[in-house]
């Protein structure tokens, strides 16, 4: 395959955005090399500015679970964008897309919608701190809620939870406040409600795990991080930005038995657009300006060209019974796929499916928490990435992502990419 363009491409962009990209994973630091360009996207396919095309397993990292370019929903977003791309004035649209969510979630009565994921998270944090009149937040090591302050934090020194800044920029004075556990690990939780004097407002978690690999949180663990918030007033989080509408139609809550307080969605909500948003019963949601004192806005909040893809794609999810049983299929089929491959020349690889989410680690052990996750043979990803890239298979550029199945793509497209797995490990083995 011939990247000449792609390379040129993104020695144009590194002189004006820093690193060539505006998010960091996009630059394939962590597996080398320089990302394609992307020309455009055709159902389960990307095409970049050389002319090679791959099959996506990113999606835009997961907001397209019915792949580039549906029909129901680029129309929904031309009719909409016809009548104007924002109004910052409430529009019907906004309320359908509400309708819709809290009659799929019992565990939202109203939701507010924003424009980003981090977004998200970051006003529900607020509304969690000002509903319990608690400052100290409570995070996992290895969950990722968006780049908003008081969560780039990383384990402090010595053995207290509190956690420090994991980038400049970032004033300690704001991740004091949040203290760090360890995934799957309860005990860790428990020291963390000791260490606070403040009090904790709210325990958040990606309760299926999608950014340190795939590696899900048990039902054991979810349930007595719920009776450990109960004893302490303290709300849940549940930040399924990720899993939403991806690990099932209601996320992670179709799988586990376990309720969240408050819900933070992105990625799919929006199918491509740029929204995000965060969801919970009345009592806690009336606290939400203007209703209630706690503040939150935004000029392009609930834009109606997003909400109108948003709705295209919830309508057509939700119009499928048997969707999520296909995609997750099709996942594990990939998954067995990929490990046969390796385990047909002796590469250790644990695989986990979880709906349309699908994650792989090229490890001789389970893996339950970041700790763990950080022991994958990052070596052999990197050239398992390369490899894959050069047959056409376009797979997160890090061995801590998750990957996603669209309902574009076909048997055929797996049974390629299995092949391709087989021929790329058998080179790496030598
Ligand atoms: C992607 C993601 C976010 C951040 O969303 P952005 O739209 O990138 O700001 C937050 N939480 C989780 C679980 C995510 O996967």
């Amino acid at each position: 395959m011939a990247f000449d363009k792609s390379i040129a491409a993104f020695e144009a962009a590194y002189k004006v955005i820093p690193g060539g990209v505006d998010s960091p994973v996009r630059a394939f630091n962590s597996v080398g090399g320089t990302p394609p360009f992307i020309e455009y996207g055709k159902g389960a396919y990307l095409y970049d500015i050389d002319g090679n095309r791959y099959i996506d397993y990113v999606q835009s990292w997961g907001p397209l679970i019915f792949g580039h370019c549906d029909e129901d929903i680029e129309s929904a977003v031309i009719e909409t964008a016809k009548k104007g791309l924002s109004f910052g004035a409430p529009t019907m649209l906004e309320t359908e897309l509400a309708q819709e969510i809290v009659a799929l979630f019992d565990t939202i009565d109203k939701i507010r919608f924003v424009s980003s994921g981090t977004e998200a998270v970051m006003s529900a944090i607020r509304l969690a701190r000002g509903f319990t009149g608690k400052d100290d937040i409570v995070k996992f090591t290895g969950c990722y809620h968006g780049h908003s302050d008081s969560l780039l934090v990383q384990a402090g020194s010595g053995l207290a939870t509190f956690g420090s800044p994991s980038s400049p920029g970032v004033p300690a004075d704001l991740t004091k406040h949040t203290l760090l556990a360890k995934y799957n690990d309860i005990e860790s939780v428990k020291k963390c409600f000791e260490d606070s004097t403040e009090g904790i407002a709210c325990v958040i978690i990606e309760p299926i795990a999608g950014n340190m690999g795939l590696v899900p949180a048990s039902e054991e663990f979810l349930q007595a991080l719920r009776a450990l918030c109960d004893a302490h007033g303290t709300l849940l989080i549940f930040d399924e930005v990720m899993s939403g509408f991806r690990a099932s139609l209601t996320g992670a809550q179709g799988i586990t038995t376990v309720k969240p307080d408050m819900v933070t969605l992105g990625k799919v909500i929006g199918a491509g657009m740029p929204v995000g948003a965060f969801g919970a019963r009345k009592e806690i949601m009336a606290f939400l300006s203007p209703e209630g004192p706690v503040y939150q806005a935004g000029t392009l909040s609930g834009n109606p060209v997003a909400m109108a893809a948003g709705l295209a794609s919830l309508r057509k999810l939700k119009k499928n019974p048997t969707l999520y049983v296909e995609l997750g299929n099709k996942a594990k089929k990939l998954m067995d796929g990929f490990k046969k491959a390796a385990e047909a020349v002796n590469i250790p690889i644990v695989t986990d499916v979880r709906g349309s989410m699908f994650g792989f680690f090229f490890s001789d052990k389970p893996i339950k928490n970041f700790e763990e996750a950080l022991h994958n043979d990052t070596k052999t990803f990197a050239k398992f990435h390369k490899g894959m890239l050069d047959k056409g298979i376009y797979l997160a550029c890090s061995s801590f992502e998750a990957g996603f199945i669209s309902t574009a793509l076909t048997d055929e497209m797996i049974d390629e990419t299995i092949k391709a797995a087989y021929e790329v490990l058998k080179e790496i083995r030598g």
